[in-house]
């Protein structure tokens, strides 16, 4: 994309107009959460002052556009993925959400002594749900490690399978090391072993172009928030033939055929596991979050990402004391890196103090840290509307901040 382009996109996201300690913002903590253009926005104060009523429950005429907008967006995400029906199309709240839902529901099939394959390089989101189904089942957890560019040990990950293996879950992109996992592989592997697999395409869904029903996955979750769209909205994506034996995550309205005291029927899918009033506003509103990528276009965004990511990588491995903690081969546009021994906070605020918006920590991956002998890294992500001249400046905040710490 030339400059030009990339500046449009800029008008769409207000936000990057932000001073920060005084200086232009140069926001680049993307895989904590994107920034949300124009369009999405408008779409939020056009449904709050036009459209809202509560979905699926009025003969009215304002609950029921409000409901065919809601439907629409299900369609449309349906389509984003090459979902096969809108029923295998849940909305959550997040990933999060997404996950302790198939932990809970489809994890309630687990018996003790069960196996759940899980990665090294997984975030919480997709370690703890299961850790609170071994507390209530006896599953056993097998973890996947890395070699030292931050991949994943495949020939580990097949080993790990045996008769007791009921289960693989895995990111489809690390949020810390930015590696790009083989999803497509380890699927077809852990199928031809007659395993289902969840893939955590948290980080990868704002990046890569996502084909459930090419990479043949079980379930597939991700957030609106890191895409662009509205926060507190996620997706679960699962196949039918699993969400029709899965029993309700949570009981309430919207979800139920008939109840009386003795017994409640549960409404078909997706409904059953959509209980109580979704936020019918974000999830309609999700749809103009996905219109702007399918208008810029996902091989773009990935191509201008990659740029930034080539770009800055290559100096920063040139600053001396800077090391650089992912490198594999296939990576996503996400930099994690330390400063001698500095602390990460440390280099955080420094960076703040020049406008640097970056995140420091553990990146809810604490088993990630200890495989890594780290407490933590500074993490720079880009989106589509970041630029090289941005690039220019955090390395330069860079570079101030390493004279400083030494
Ligand atoms: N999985 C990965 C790989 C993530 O990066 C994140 C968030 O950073 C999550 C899961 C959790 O996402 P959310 O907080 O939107 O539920």
């Amino acid at each position: 994309m030339d400059l030009a382009e990339i500046e449009a996109i800029r008008r769409e996201f207000p936000i990057l107009g932000r001073e920060i300690a005084g200086r232009r913002m140069v926001y680049l903590d993307n895989s904590a959460t994107s920034q949300t253009p124009d369009c999405v926005v408008k779409e939020i104060t056009r449904l709050y002052t036009h459209e809202k009523a509560n979905v699926h429950r009025g003969v009215h005429t304002l609950s029921q556009e409000m409901t065919d907008l809601q439907e629409k967006s299900r369609e449309h995400v349906r389509k984003y993925i090459n979902a096969s029906s809108i029923e295998e199309v849940i909305f959550t709240r997040g990933t999060t959400e997404a996950i302790n839902l198939v932990a809970a529901s489809f994890g309630s099939r687990f018996k003790a002594g069960d196996e759940v394959i899980l990665t090294v390089m997984e975030h919480h989101a997709n370690i703890v749900p299961w850790q609170l189904l071994q507390n209530r089942t006896g599953i056993v957890l097998r973890v996947v490690d890395i070699n030292d560019r931050g991949e994943l040990d495949i020939d580990q990950y097949r080993s790990l399978f045996n008769e007791k293996t009921v289960m693989a879950s895995f990111c489809h992109v690390s949020n810390v090391l930015g590696t790009i996992n083989p999803v497509k592989e380890m699927t077809e592997y852990a199928h031809s072993r007659g395993v289902p697999v969840l893939i955590d395409g948290a980080q990868a869904s704002p990046h890569l172009s996502i084909d459930v029903a090419d990479l043949d996955c079980d379930f597939y979750v991700f957030s609106s928030h890191k895409m662009y769209g509205p926060t507190g909205i996620g997706v679960l994506y699962g196949k039918k033939k699993w969400l029709e034996e899965m029993p309700p995550y949570q009981g309430g309205g919207e979800m139920i055929g008939k109840v009386t005291f003795e017994h409640t029927t549960f409404a078909d899918l997706p409904f059953k596991f959509e209980a109580g009033t979704p936020d019918f506003i974000g999830i309609a509103a999700l749809s103009k979050a996905l219109d702007f990528i399918e208008d810029v276009g996902m091989e773009r965004i990935a191509s201008h990402e990659h740029e930034l990511l080539e770009y800055t990588q290559k100096r920063m491995e040139a600053i001396e004391g800077v090391k650089i903690y992912g490198t594999a081969k296939e990576k996503d546009a996400v930099i994690s890196f330390l400063v001698g021994n500095s602390h990460p906070y440390d280099l955080g605020l420094l960076l703040d103090k020049q406008g640097v918006e970056v995140r420091t920590g553990h990146h809810c991956a604490m088993p990630l840290m200890d495989r890594l002998g780290i407490p933590g890294t500074v993490r720079a992500s880009f989106a589509v509307y970041n630029t090289l001249e941005e690039a220019d400046m955090f390395l330069k905040a860079l570079q101030r901040a390493v004279a400083i710490l030494e």
